[in-house]
């Protein structure tokens, strides 16, 4: 019988993977005055303030909630280039030729930084380039990926095959998909361990982490920025705001350029090796062609497959998102019927008007956020960006990504309250492959 909601825990299993007690937290004062005052211990404000803090700047990062309370050790630990959702001819005219090469050529690059950074750092995440299957739910599905690869390798080095129907069952044990992609460099971490190294990192070099301390107010005065928290004021002589999917009103002008959608993820209880080899024979990381993401992949120790995508709503529902997440599942593998889900959780992400992530300066504040749903490789190179930007070190922060425009929408003002009807929309056509 499948696992009523109830019993089942409501914090993400990466905690449990991880030296997650001994996560560097602190709750006392802030000084009075710092260089640089980074908002959000994420993978952004946290590779953000490593550079400052190893260039000798004094540097506190805020945290509202607990350690890890944001998206870096909840989301599905898959790392790849992070593709523009508009695709290359897309980019192409929204963009411009030159910028839109630019981007390609920069998120291929994003997952060999990473694990460049991992292993120059020693951070042991679990990290592992797997690859990634993209399955086609129908035939129109596949051509519809052949085309991609095709455009993608017109306009720049990536590496990726086409899986026939016939040739699936070497890939998943699944018979839903018509067919498949293939991008064998991509790969997937543990991204709470990954979180917590980083901090450690930041902490060696100096760097300070408050949690529980949200920033509730900034105001500009002729000495720098004054930021209020529950634990006092602070100066600073500038601010980074690296709060993404969380990002609140009192960055009134950043939210409205941010649409916040959460996303859920459950993990069933372990399952025989017999059976992970059924389902994974090659240990990839995968995705499919409905409109509603759904993203799955088996744990790094093998043992148990997680499931994630689209959360029922804007508010945290772990019922109803395990049943929604379940019957995506079971869609996939009907196999798994009796199997228990032990864990779900769920975290924000960002979207933008722009399909793209956006960096620069905002009315006097630094900002990088609008992943997208795929921040782990792009909010650790776009955290490093940021903070050679503040150092002033023009060529190092550079990115094609700087061309980029932020723009929000007339009378959006933050709050997406369209988006549940759009996704119930959504999933109606899933359903009918439609
Ligand atoms: C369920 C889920 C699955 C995902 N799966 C993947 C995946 O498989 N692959 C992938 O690449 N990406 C994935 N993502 C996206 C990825 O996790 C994010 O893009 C990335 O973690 C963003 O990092 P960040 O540091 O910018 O933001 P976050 O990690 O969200 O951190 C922002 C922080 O800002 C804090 N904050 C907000 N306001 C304030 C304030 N006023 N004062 C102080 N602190 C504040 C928040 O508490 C939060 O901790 C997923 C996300 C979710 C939620």
């Amino acid at each position: 019988m499948a696992q009523k909601g109830k019993h089942m825990k409501t914090s993400p299993i990466w905690w449990e993977f991880t030296e997650w007690e001994q996560r560097p937290t602190t709750t006392s004062t802030p000084p009075a005055k710092v260089d640089v005052a980074v908002i959000g211990a994420g993978y952004t404000g946290l590779n953000t303030a490593l550079v400052l803090a190893r260039a000798g700047v004094s540097v506190a990062v805020f945290e509202a909630g607990e350690f890890g309370e944001g998206a870096s050790s909840r989301n599905g630990g898959m790392v790849g280039p992070s593709f523009h959702k508009l695709g290359v001819n897309g980019m192409k005219q929204q963009f411009g030729e030159t910028v839109a090469n630019g981007i390609l050529a920069e998120s291929i690059s994003f997952i060999d930084h990473l694990e460049t950074f991992l292993k120059t750092e020693n951070i042991d995440a679990d990290f592992k380039r797997t690859g990634r299957l993209l399955g086609a739910r129908k035939p129109a599905d596949l051509e519809r990926y052949k085309r991609m690869l095709e455009t993608l390798q017109g306009a720049c080095d990536v590496k990726g095959h086409i899986v026939a129907k016939q040739d699936m069952q070497s890939e998943i044990g699944s018979h839903h998909y018509e067919g498949g992609l293939v991008f064998p460099t991509d790969g997937g971490l543990n991204p709470a361990k990954y979180l917590a190294g980083l901090a450690q990192k930041l902490v060696d070099a100096g760097g300070q982490i408050f949690t529980q301390t949200p920033v509730e107010n900034i105001t500009k005065n002729a000495k720098g920025h004054t930021l209020s928290t529950p634990r006092g004021e602070v100066l600073a002589n500038e601010i980074a705001v690296c709060t993404n999917g969380y990002t609140g009103k009192q960055f009134g002008a950043l939210r409205r350029r941010i649409l916040p959608l959460r996303s859920a993820i459950l993990a069933t209880e372990e399952l025989p090796t017999a059976l992970m080899d059924e389902l994974f024979p090659n240990r990839r990381m995968h995705g499919d062609s409905r409109r509603l993401v759904a993203y799955y992949r088996p744990s790094p120790d093998g043992k148990r497959l997680l499931f994630g995508g689209r959360a029922v709503g804007l508010t945290e529902r772990p019922p109803a998102n395990e049943r929604l997440l379940r019957s995506m599942m079971l869609e996939v593998f009907p196999q798994l019927s009796t199997v228990k889900t032990t864990h779900v959780w769920s975290g924000l992400v960002a979207y933008t008007f722009s399909h793209a992530p956006h960096i620069g300066k905002m009315d006097g504040v630094h900002y990088a956020m609008g992943y997208v749903g795929s921040g782990v490789a792009r909010a650790s190179y776009f955290g490093q960006k940021l903070g050679q930007k503040i150092l002033g070190n023009e060529a190092a922060g550079e990115t094609s990504f700087d061309k980029l425009s932020f723009k929000t929408k007339p009378l959006y003002n933050g709050n997406p309250w369209f988006m549940p009807g759009l996704v119930r929309w959504q999933s109606m056509l899933d359903k009918f492959k439609l």
